[in-house]
């Protein structure tokens, strides 16, 4: 059979996600399983949320609002901009795919750190561009790496800040002094998925820049602190000359109801939002307490996830975690072969990771 599937859509790789609950307990028999793998909230939704979604069910016949009115000019009123500059998506991530399609065709390059999130590489090269990737320092984003591979040819630059899977950020004086040099024909997309974990006072906020002369696109999500992943809902926050851009080549209604009216509600929801990051906080105290009295390193970060380094072959310690019912990342494939990436959970969650690491690791 031959498709003439092109050369650059057999080049990817299928992105490998953390692996389901449900999987594990198939496999192992292990009654209890903690899940630290996909950076998802422990608390479970806003419970606002749920009970917007559980009105909006007797409406699901409908199609959704293709631009998702209520929830844009809620984030406009909230983020004080206007609602043309923000475009919903089925997940942040589905707005990666957009900002590809839209803006890049094949010849084209794209600039990302590496390691970094996945969806960029898989997007851009869909597209049947080139991403080019910029090796991290001391775990950073290397900005000024950044600035030297670009050439006439660069159109989109993905900078994940705070970045997956390292959890550093890059300062505001960095990206200042990056946004300064680039070309103004170089749309720069900031993917803030962990924003609101962000406890570093000098950590760049792409909302500052959005309006400055160079095209800058913000991308956060509410399937981390807003709890709500399995509905599968972001946005981007951009000039109105990309948003128009964008309109035209998202499918008509990607983001579904339940999507649009859990979102909104859980704008209002600030305490849960509070309490999401104020347990992230405390979680992330509890676990670098432990690795320390462990004696285990772990890199510190601004996000809900972070790297430990196990100083041993983080496959194996990612298969021993499994057989206690513990699912985090091995980071061998992101060409750290001694790591291993997790979230926080529970306290509770947090305890027993602790004490499955120092029975895997003895
Ligand atoms: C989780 C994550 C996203 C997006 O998630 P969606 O669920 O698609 O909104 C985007 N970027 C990074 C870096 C992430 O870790």
């Amino acid at each position: 059979m031959d498709l003439s599937i092109p050369e650059y859509i057999l080049t990817i790789a299928p992105y490998s996600p953390g692996k389901p609950m449900d999987e594990l307990k198939r496999e192992s028999g292990v009654s209890r399983i903690i899940k630290l793998a996909s950076n998802e909230n422990p608390l479970g939704p806003s419970p606002l949320a749920v009970r917007a979604v559980e009105n909006a069910l007797k409406n699901i016949h409908r199609y959704p609002d293709g631009r998702g009115y209520d929830l844009a000019m809620k984030l406009s009123g909230r983020l004080g901009v206007e609602s043309e500059s923000i475009v919903l998506g089925n997940g942040s991530d589905e707005l990666i795919g957009i900002l590809t399609r839209a803006l890049l065709k094949p010849g084209d390059e794209a600039i990302a750190a590496k390691p970094s999130f996945l969806m960029y590489d898989i997007m851009v090269r869909s597209t049947g561009a080139t991403l080019i990737e910029v090796p991290l320092k001391k775990f950073t984003i290397d900005l000024a790496g950044f600035s030297e591979k670009i050439t006439p040819k660069t159109r989109l630059i993905f900078i994940c800040n705070p970045n997956n899977p390292t959890g550093s950020v890059v300062s505001k004086e960095d990206f200042e002094g990056f946004l300064a040099k680039i070309p103004s024909n170089i749309v720069v997309v900031t993917d803030e998925a962990y924003a609101e974990f962000v406890r570093d006072k000098n950590a760049a906020n792409g909302l500052d820049y959005f309006q400055a002369d160079k095209p800058v696109v913000v991308l956060r999500t509410f399937s981390k602190a807003y709890g709500l992943a399995g509905l599968r809902i972001g946005y981007g926050v951009m000039p109105a000359g990309i948003s128009e851009v964008l309109h035209r080549v998202r499918i008509p209604f990607n983001v579904n109801i339940l999507g649009q009216v859990a979102a909104t509600a859980a704008l209002d929801d600030s305490a849960f939002l509070e309490k999401s990051v104020q347990l992230t906080h405390e979680g992330l105290d509890f676990l670098y307490t432990s690795l320390d009295t462990l004696g285990v390193r772990y890199f510190p970060t601004q996000t809900n996830f972070f790297l430990i380094d196990v100083q041993n072959d983080a496959d194996k310690v990612y298969k021993g975690l499994l057989k206690h019912g513990v699912i985090v990342r091995s980071m061998a494939a992101y060409d750290y072969p001694t790591y291993i990436r997790v979230n926080v959970g529970l306290p509770e969650e947090n305890s027993l990771f602790i004490e499955a690491l120092k029975r895997v690791l003895s």
